[in-house]
């Protein structure tokens, strides 16, 4: 979408705010090839206790010495290499030695030996978009105003929270309208009805009355 949003656009400088939902690493590669600046939110590193201070991104990576300092001061090293469909995914990362003498250890990991991290083959690329949304975060905010609002008024306000068509021409045609219909009542509350009547006059598209 962000790429045809591009083109439409003429290919001019462009930026894209989306929410973690959209956290795709290959999508990101890919927009950012194509020169668009993007802000987008990630993912929640959770771990399987659940403790936050554990959470993956409480582990810092180093990248002169390619190791990962955990939230107890202890050295990840490099292990070994992750695949998936005969393709490297990423890195896993780990220190069991340390971890078998560590008092935090219950609230870091379930896994008995102990705790892997997994660093992404493109982490380096995700590392610059997550500093890039940070330090932007005021235009990122701007798409929760923009963006949700057409979406919480048609689910919440008018109760829209499932399709009553099937197949996607008809649900195609079913959002098209809900959205339609949104777009009248916002420019009917921000312009009101005349001043609407008054703009379809000057550019000649409806019969004076
Ligand atoms: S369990 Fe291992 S990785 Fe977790 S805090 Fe302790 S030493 Fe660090």
């Amino acid at each position: 979408m962000a790429l045809r949003a591009k083109r439409l656009f003429g290919n001019k400088t462009f930026e894209v705010l989306a929410d973690k939902g959209y956290y795709q690493a290959k999508d990101l590669e890919k927009c950012t090839e194509k020169g668009i600046t993007l802000y987008v939110t990630k993912q929640t590193h959770a771990n399987t206790t659940k403790d936050q201070a554990f959470y993956s991104d409480q582990f810092k990576y180093n990248k002169t010495k390619n190791t990962y300092l955990c939230p107890a001061g202890k050295e990840l090293h490099y292990h070994r290499i992750r695949k998936k469909d005969r393709k490297i995914i990423g890195y896993e990362y780990r220190n069991f030695d340390a971890c078998q003498d560590c008092k935090f250890k219950a609230r870091c990991t379930r896994a008995q030996k102990g705790r892997s991290i997994f660093r992404h083959v493109k982490q380096d690329l995700l590392d610059r978009i997550d500093t890039q949304t940070k330090e932007n975060f005021k235009k990122y905010k701007l798409r929760q105003m923009i963006v949700e609002h057409p979406f919480g008024t048609i689910k919440r306000g008018w109760g829209a929270y499932y399709f009553l068509t099937r197949r996607k021409v008809s649900v195609s045609a079913e959002i098209s309208l809900s959205f339609l219909a949104y777009n009248l009542k916002r420019v009917i509350n921000i312009l009101g009805t005349e001043e609407i009547l008054k703009r379809l006059r000057q550019r000649g598209n409806v019969v004076p009355v």
